[in-house]
């Protein structure tokens, strides 16, 4: 199915323009009521071990848990310990789409409720670099999106790329333990989050973070297609409130699953998380094939600041080019 620069529809409520990236004018979208936070649609029990981890046998497993609860403690000194997080780590490569560098890397974040997120690097080929996800990103992503207020530490397959450090400060703990275990040898090297990233370069408000997002003051769309993907928006971490940077998406799949997403800024706004690729977490932390893309709502500022909804729309073209795109701009 083939994309359209975007059209603007007349009949639209005062101050709100709806544009459809699809020519052939889909029937609206089935709406969901009643969710508090993006991720609530996906959030699903974590898996509780009464006795020991048995994680061989969730490496068996097609879609295993990708948060799990009651973990041992990591114990970086404990061989047992590091050898039962190895394994937890090649559970979490297990989600790797390493299309480009053929690399799966795992991340395992513990959240403050003690739960363990796992994250994996998620690569689109032929798309922008910038689709990109990292292991430490999706592993962050996914503790957010299950309702963590913050992570106690990290462990991980690789060291930190320089962007993944400057997002793990986003966590607003310089103090995070990050763990990168050789996976062959079992090493572990422990440095602080602000040891990766000296001097760092912040906002001015620094009592802010990924964790603790200010509520943004965004007018509810009349149109209840992009309900959804407004109240994914108003998840988004702008931590200046003068920015027209926000977005929220909202996808439905060919098996009538649905998973939101919100941008995440950093600083150096080329780092920063699109809707997209939030979304790409949610539906791979689900074991979603973002092929099973459907349809796509989004709301964004009008005249915004920086826009996602091209880059979103490319990306559509590639890996769902089924898939209806509708953008309701917001003043
Ligand atoms: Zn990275």
């Amino acid at each position: 199915m083939a994309f359209g620069m975007p059209c603007f529809s007349p009949a639209v409520p005062s101050g709100q323009a709806v544009r459809s990236m699809d020519r052939s004018k889909r029937p609206a979208l089935s709406v969901a009521s009643g969710l508090a936070r993006p991720g609530s649609l996906q959030r699903k029990p974590a898996l509780r071990f009464a006795g020991s981890l048995d994680v061989q046998s969730l490496l068996q497993q097609a879609k295993f848990p990708t948060v799990l609860s009651d973990l041992p403690v990591f114990e970086p000194t404990n061989p047992e310990s590091v050898k039962t997080y190895q394994s937890i780590l090649a559970l979490a490569q297990k989600l790797a789409r390493p299309e480009v560098s053929k690399m799966p890397v795992g991340a395992i974040a513990i959240g403050n409720s003690g739960k363990a997120y796992l994250g994996a690097n998620l690569e689109l080929k032929g798309g922008l670099p910038n689709d990109t996800v990292h292991a430490e990103v999706f592993a962050l992503l996914n503790a957010r999106a299950n309702g963590e207020s913050g992570i106690q530490m990290m462990i991980q397959s690789l060291r930190p790329c320089g962007s993944c450090r400057q997002a793990l400060l986003e966590t607003g703990n310089p103090d995070l333990p990050i763990h990168v275990v050789d996976m062959k040898r079992g090493e572990v090297d422990t440095k602080t989050a602000g040891a990766y990233l000296p001097n760092s370069y912040h906002y001015a408000s620094g009592q802010k973070n990924w964790f603790q997002s200010p509520r943004l003051d965004i007018s509810e769309p009349a149109d209840a297609r992009f309900q959804p993907a407004w109240r994914a928006a108003l998840q988004s971490y702008l931590p200046n409130p003068n920015r027209k940077t926000w977005a929220g998406l909202s996808v439905q799949t060919s098996d009538k699953k649905q998973f939101e997403g919100c941008v995440l800024t950093v600083p150096a706004p080329n780092n920063t998380i699109s809707p997209l690729q939030d979304v790409m977490v949610r539906m791979a932390a689900a074991h979603e094939p973002v092929e099973r893309i459907q349809s796509v709502t989004m709301v964004e500022p009008a005249a915004p600041d920086y826009s996602f909804s091209a880059l979103i729309a490319q990306v559509l073209r590639r890996v769902a080019p089924q898939a209806t795109f509708s953008v309701l701009s917001q003043s």
